[in-house]
């Protein structure tokens, strides 16, 4: 299952192109900061990968982030029946990845925010 979920993230940020070399996206590491690494090593963050204004940086960002939603419930789910069923440190680690996935959504958020917020402040000086 955990494989099959790793899959489907690199399949998805496949869609994310390197902004300093142009190559794919090909995985991410950490929280905060959230950090994304291209196939030739470069490393930036979701804010870089935001400010490109690409279309498909966006819609896939946007995917990655239902994706994490998705897992993020699931694990929430695991947590409460690991609970019932007496493993609190099974519990324990469904709620930490959920933490962790939790963290990495609110990065990707508030990366959108700030940039909405910066191209709501150029059109109003035009
Ligand atoms: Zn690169």
């Amino acid at each position: 299952m955990y494989a099959e979920e790793a899959a489907r993230e690199s399949e998805t940020l496949a869609g994310l192109i390197c902004p300093q070399c142009h190559t794919q996206v090909s995985l991410f590491s950490g929280v905060s900061p959230l950090t994304f690494h291209c196939l030739r090593n470069h490393s930036f963050g979701v804010d870089r990968l935001i400010g490109t204004h690409s279309v498909a940086a966006r819609e896939t960002l946007c995917a990655l982030v239902s994706a994490w939603q998705q897992k993020a419930s699931a694990l929430g789910k695991g947590a409460d029946q690991a609970r019932r069923e007496g493993c609190p440190e099974v519990a324990a680690r469904f709620d930490r990845e959920a933490g962790k996935l939790e963290a990495r959504l609110q990065a990707v958020r508030s990366a959108f925010l700030l940039e909405d917020s910066k191209v709501i402040t150029l059109s109003e000086i035009d």
